[in-house]
């Protein structure tokens, strides 16, 4: 193997402790004596490697990538890359067998191993915990805020004059603690606790029930869960909780996720996909006699189909067995993928580990929040400082988000799983349609149908979402070519109605 030697220290603080170019150099060049290394060039690059884009390691991988090389040797892998696309790079290489080794001082590295990747985000995580643990020490010398909230009391809460604190009113917060059980539950609207708690005896100054806009405001603030937010900042108050962290969470997850709250009244999943062939009218959907029903609504007046009602239930087996015509078996779908597979890998580039890399790297940064507010909560760090940190894992998602944009741009191979991932859905629609319950039905059905068209309480014609119809369409017995939907029919994207 012809070996490299690539030194590299960057003149940031992350590599104060570590050996200058020069004894890398010397140290590695005694390596490479010992165990009888062939050393074809030495490299020494004065830079950080956080950001791609270093020229000296550039001009290595050249050398590689035209085979004047095949091997590196470094003083650790770190030195090689902290940033992903850098690694990508030389992961690929290493897979591909352009590079057959990576020395280190301590270890050796061959193509299968799937370590760099690993190191990278190793070298990330490091430094990330000794910048916050240098930091944490720097919060706590300086003066940790009082957490004594200025003002009037928030709702749930009253100012005690002697001790100029924050105490619970008695009355009123256990009201606002059953307003989040309540919400956290999933299945009450602002309006439905506004009034479930007029009954349990809340009123408001002038004896009415709580205006709904109240519960929202109280269940949106994490006062009650002991943080203060002031201007944009947080910090974290010594005022008694009403709820827990993860009971606001929950509240919270709640209200971002489902969007809307629980309407009183029967959801019906279908109603607005079901056309009548006939009249070309919308079918609307009722209860009559205490069943739900729906019925053409006749709306030209012409239309015999008014009078017949089909009943919920046959509606749904109606649905279902339409999704029998883009149900193709595991297997199949297994032979399409790797068939598709193997045609984008022919044609793929290191993007791909760029891209697993990258989202590897937002996981991280999700991680890296979550443990932040933990060390904001048990005191270890000035709220500064935690908006500071909170104001960097933004930037560097943003920076992310916008790597990860350009990699996926060119890779075949990433179109592909949303595309196994459909034909999975496609294949199970059917069973679990039944299975859902309505506002998943309804999910179901808004992202596989366009419409059915409908007549004597039967399907006249299906119209599936266009990668859906793709599916649809395909010979279920044709060769696998003639399965696979165009890579345009990405059925992540969103279509216009035609
Ligand atoms: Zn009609």
């Amino acid at each position: 193997m012809r070996f490299i030697i690539y030194c590299r220290k960057s003149t940031d603080t992350e590599d104060k402790q570590l050996l200058s170019l020069e004894s890398q150099e010397k140290e590695l060049l005694q390596i490479a004596q010992i165990q009888g290394l062939n050393v074809v060039k030495i490299f020494q690059e004065s830079m950080s490697a956080k950001a791609p884009g270093r020229p000296i390691f550039n001009e290595m991988m050249t050398m590689i990538m035209s085979e004047q090389a095949d091997a590196i040797l470094c003083w650790k892998i770190d030195r090689l890359t902290r940033n992903p696309v850098d690694g990508g790079q030389i992961q690929w290489l290493l897979q591909k067998g352009n590079i057959q080794a990576i020395q280190t001082f301590e270890k050796t590295y061959f193509p299968h191993d799937n370590v760099l990747i690993m190191s990278i985000e190793q070298a990330m995580a490091n430094q990330y915990i000794r910048e916050l643990s240098v930091n944490v020490k720097r919060g706590n010398r300086a003066k940790l805020e009082r957490g004594d909230y200025p003002g009037p009391a928030p709702y749930g809460y009253l100012n005690d004059k002697a001790t100029k604190t924050i105490v619970i009113d008695k009355k009123l917060a256990p009201y606002v603690k059953q307003m989040f059980t309540l919400y956290a539950s999933g299945s009450h609207s602002f309006q439905d606790i506004s009034e479930i708690l007029y009954a349990k005896g809340l009123r408001t100054a002038q004896g009415k029930k709580v205006f709904k806009s109240q519960v929202q405001k109280i269940l949106n603030r994490s006062f009650y869960m002991g943080i203060m937010e002031r201007h944009g900042k947080v910090y974290i108050g010594n005022h008694p909780l009403i709820v827990s962290k993860q009971l606001y969470d929950t509240a919270q997850s709640v209200m971002h996720v489902t969007s809307r709250p629980r309407p009183h009244k029967h959801f019906f999943p279908v109603r607005g996909y079901l056309i009548c062939n006939k009249c070309g009218c919308a079918l609307t959907a009722s209860i009559k006699k205490g069943h739900h029903y729906y019925y053409c609504t006749n709306g030209k007046g012409i239309c015999d189909q008014h009078k017949s009602y089909i009943r919920e239930n046959d509606i749904y087996k109606l649905v279902a067995k339409t999704f029998d015509s883009i149900k193709f078996s595991e297997r199949k779908i297994e032979l399409m993928y790797r068939a598709a597979k193997d045609r984008a890998q022919n044609e793929s580039t290191d993007k791909q580990f760029v891209v697993t890399n990258i989202q590897n790297l937002l996981d991280t940064l999700t991680k890296k929040e979550s443990l932040l507010l933990d060390t904001l909560l048990a005191q270890q760090i000035s709220q500064d400082l935690y908006q500071e940190k909170v104001n960097d894992i933004k930037k560097e998602r943003i920076d992310l988000k916008r790597q990860l944009d350009s990699a996926k741009k060119s890779s075949a191979l990433l179109t592909l799983e949303p595309i196994k991932k459909a034909f999975q859905d496609a294949n199970k629609a059917k069973t679990d349609f039944l299975k859902a319950p309505d506002e998943e039905k309804r999910v179901m059905i808004e992202k596989l149908l366009w419409n059915l068209l409908i007549e004597d309480k039967n399907v006249a014609q299906t119209k599936f979402k266009p990668a859906y119809q793709a599916m649809a369409n395909a010979p279920k017995n044709g060769t696998i070519s003639q399965m696979l939907p165009d890579r345009d029919s990405n059925p992540d994207r969103r279509h216009q109605k035609p």
